[in-house]
């Protein structure tokens, strides 16, 4: 069958209208293929165009403060990916003075930038001839050979890289794989694909099988592991001022890194609030003077985790605050509004902190 052929004949008639599709330009792609990683490209787009006003060319972002490029990527989740994206953007301003790798080869050593972004970018901006495997392109592969091989293993993914290279048109590399990325949106889905008004009904050999839904194989899922937080909303508020609270920014090799939430105390398992109060890094956070016995509750979902975060409001003598100064961060929130910071602090600021902007003797 002429695969490719087909493929970009359906593209040329059903290609999504998408803001960065409009050029060629190298950052542009660049940027909305890190976006895109891990997310839906409704909830991408408007991200991609925050990020452009922001930052329209890589010379802006490089000289960007690492907060600034947090704030705009809050609420994507997978920080990491803002923080390699920054990286890399000061790597190209000062190792190559703004111009970008023009292979894929030399695109994948940059930091974020996996085989599938390095070939995307390359064969969208510079027309080299190599196939762009996102999980669309995978699953349409394997189903159309029917392959056994899981798709997340070494093994099944080479076999699927030398089915694509067969399938894979010189001449027009670029539209080839987004095409395959379309197709796999909107004809060949995870779920429910169009098989009665697919232009491969004919050659697909998991439909010939009646075995669509058994492709692509994968092992078995990564378990959700459920991690439990407990937050100390430790705040100050006095009549005639404005509500001032501690946060802190994470560190270490973990989620959320460099972002700012409150005070964190992270148990093995949900403890009881008296377990909690008796717990030795409690009582040095609250100088065993407070008590805390109001809580808020948020369970929020990650790709791998759970969080369970139960947060802690404390209200704060004036001596209380003056000592957690220097340890952690105090701010109003409006400083806070524009810190970087992950989406579960965000949820509690919007669902709960209003009513501790106001004095409540009985708080
Ligand atoms: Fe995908 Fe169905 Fe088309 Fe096969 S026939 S490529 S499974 S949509």
């Amino acid at each position: 069958m002429d695969f490719s052929a087909r493929l970009l004949s359906w593209y040329e008639q059903n290609s999504r209208s998408l803001p960065w599709r409009e050029s060629n330009d190298p950052y542009q792609i660049w940027i909305s293929e890190v976006i895109l990683q891990q997310t839906r490209i409704e909830q991408g787009k408007s991200y991609f165009y925050r990020f452009m006003e922001a930052f329209p060319d890589v010379n802006i972002l490089a000289a960007a403060s690492e907060d600034h490029v947090m704030r705009l990527w809050q609420g994507l989740g997978y920080y990491s990916r803002a923080r390699h994206l920054h990286q890399s953007a000061r790597y190209i301003v000062d190792h190559h003075r703004g111009r970008f790798p023009q292979t894929s080869a030399a695109w994948l050593k940059l930091k974020g930038v996996g085989h599938y972004t390095a070939a995307a970018i390359a064969s969208i901006a510079f027309n080299e001839a190599v196939p762009a495997l996102d999980g669309n392109a995978l699953r349409i592969l394997a189903r159309l050979f029917a392959v056994n091989e899981s798709i997340d293993s070494a093994k099944g993914k080479s076999v699927l890289y030398e089915l694509a290279l067969m399938v894979l048109p010189e001449d027009r590399p670029g539209d080839f794989n987004q095409a395959m990325m379309d197709f796999g949106s909107v004809v060949c889905k995870p779920v429910s694909p169009q098989c009665k008004a697919c232009i491969f009904q004919s050659d697909c050999e998991a439909l010939r099988k009646n075995a669509v839904q058994d492709y692509p194989v994968r092992k078995t899922k990564k378990p959700v592991k459920t991690r439990f937080f407990n937050y100390f909303f430790l705040y100050r508020q006095e009549a005639g001022e404005e509500m001032a609270f501690f946060v802190k920014r994470r560190t270490g090799n973990d989620i959320w890194r460099h972002m700012y939430e409150f005070p964190l105390l992270e148990t093995a398992i949900e403890t009881t609030t008296h377990e909690l109060a008796d717990h030795q890094a409690v009582k040095q956070l609250l100088n065993n003077n407070n008590t805390f016995n109001s809580v808020h509750r948020i369970k929020h979902r990650l790709t791998h985790q759970l969080i369970v975060a139960r947060f802690f409001p404390v209200r704060l003598s004036r001596d209380e605050q003056d000592r957690l100064i220097g340890t952690y961060r105090c701010v109003n929130r409006e400083a806070f509004e524009g810190m970087a910071k992950p989406r579960l602090i965000e949820r509690f600021c919007n669902q709960f902190i209003e009513q501790y902007s106001t004095v409540n003797d009985k708080q």
